[in-house]
C-alpha cells in the first residue's frame, strides 16, 4: 500500500521556490493500480520522483507498506518515459540489470527471465541492442526489467505515451496481463483518458496552478481492466467528461 499526505514539493530556483506539490493526499490500496491524471506541469512527474525515493526534500508524510521510503530495503520498480534502457548493453543486459543492482544474479532468475521474454515475445531478441528494435519492443523489455525484479511498488511515468496508437493498446494490454498475474501497487502516471479508465481501479485527477499542483478529484473505476468496458458508450462519455475536466484545468492556469 501507497499512503500520501498533505505532501508539499519545492524546487529551489535561481531567484525564487517554485511549488510544484502542494497537499497532495492519496491512497493506493495494496495490489492496485492508481491512474494519475492531469494538465502539464501539475506535478505528477515530482509525485512519482518522491514515491521512488528519488526526490527527498518534501513536506508531509509517504508510507509505503506502513513504513518510510528506502529503496534500499525496498524494491521500487520505475519506469521512465523513455524506457530507461542503455544503449550499449544488449537487451538481456538491460532486462536483468535491475536484478543484478538489487540482488545479485541467480539461477532461479535466469528461469523466469526465460518465461517472461516468452510471454511477452521478446525471446528472439535477447542479443540485439536497444536501438535495434522498434518503440514497442523497447516498452517490452523495459517491462520485462521490471517485472522480473518483482517490485514491492510499481511506478510508470507515463510508459506508454511515445507509441503509436495501436501499439499503445498492444501494451496496455500486455501491461494489464502482466499486472493481473503479479498484483503490483502500482501508481501509473498516464495523459491519455481512455488509459486511465482502462487501467486504473483509482482514477486521480490532478490540477495545476501557480500554489503547486494538487488533487481535484479521486474516482474509483469498478470497470477495471475490462475490454468490453473500453467499447462501451459509457466508457466514450466518462472519457469525454474528463478531457473536458482536464481542458477546464489547463485553461484556468494559464
Ligand atoms: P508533470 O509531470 O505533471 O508535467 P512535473 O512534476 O514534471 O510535472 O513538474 C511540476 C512543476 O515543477 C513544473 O512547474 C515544473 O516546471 C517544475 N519542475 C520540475 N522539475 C524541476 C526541477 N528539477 N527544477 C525546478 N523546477 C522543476
Ligand atoms: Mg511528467
Amino acid at each position: 500500500m501507497i499512503e500520501v499526505k498533505n505532501l508539499a514539493v519545492s524546487y529551489s530556483g535561481l531567484k525564487q521556490k517554485n511549488t510544484a506539490l502542494q497537499n497532495v493526499s492519496l491512497t493506493v490500496p495494496q495490489g492496485t493500480v492508481c491512474a494519475v491524471i492531469g494538465p502539464s506541469g501539475c506535478g505528477k512527474s515530482t509525485l512519482l520522483k518522491v514515491v521512488a525515493g528519488l526526490i527527498t526534500d518534501f513536506t508531509g508524510q509517504v508510507r509505503i507498506n506502513g513504513g518510510e521510503v528506502s529503496p534500499k530495503k525496498l524494491r521500487i520498480g520505475f519506469m521512465p518515459q523513455n524506457y530507461g534502457l542503455l544503449p550499449w548493453q544488449t537487451v538481456a543486459d538491460n532486462i536483468r540489470l535491475a536484478c543484478r543492482i538489487k540482488d545479485g544474479w541467480t539461477e532461479a532468475k535466469t528461469a523466469k527471465m526465460e518465461a517472461l521474454c516468452q510471454k511477452l515475445g521478446i525471446e528472439d531478441l535477447l542479443s540485439r541492442y536497444p536501438q535495434e528494435l522498434s518503440g514497442g519492443q523497447q516498452q517490452r523489455v523495459s517491462l520485462a526489467r521490471v517485472f522480473l525484479l518483482e517490485p514491492d511498488i510499481l511506478l510508470m511515468d507515463e510508459p506508454f505515451s511515445a507509441l503509436d496508437a495501436i501499439t499503445r493498446e498492444e501494451m496496455q494490454d500486455v501491461f494489464r496481463d502482466l499486472w493481473e498475474e503479479a498484483g503490483i501497487t502500482t501508481i501509473l502516471v498516464t495523459h491519455y483518458v481512455e488509459e486511465a479508465l482502462y487501467l486504473g481501479q483509482q482514477i486521480v485527477l490532478m490540477a495545476g496552478g501557480q500554489s503547486g499542483g494538487t488533487v481535484a478529484e479521486v474516482m474509483e473505476n469498478k470497470w477495471q481492466g475490462s475490454r468490453a468496458w473500453k467499447t462501451t458508450t459509457e466508457f466514450f462519455a466518462k472519457s469525454q467528461e474528463l478531457k473536458e475536466k482536464i481542458k477546464a484545468m489547463g485553461a484556468r492556469q494559464s
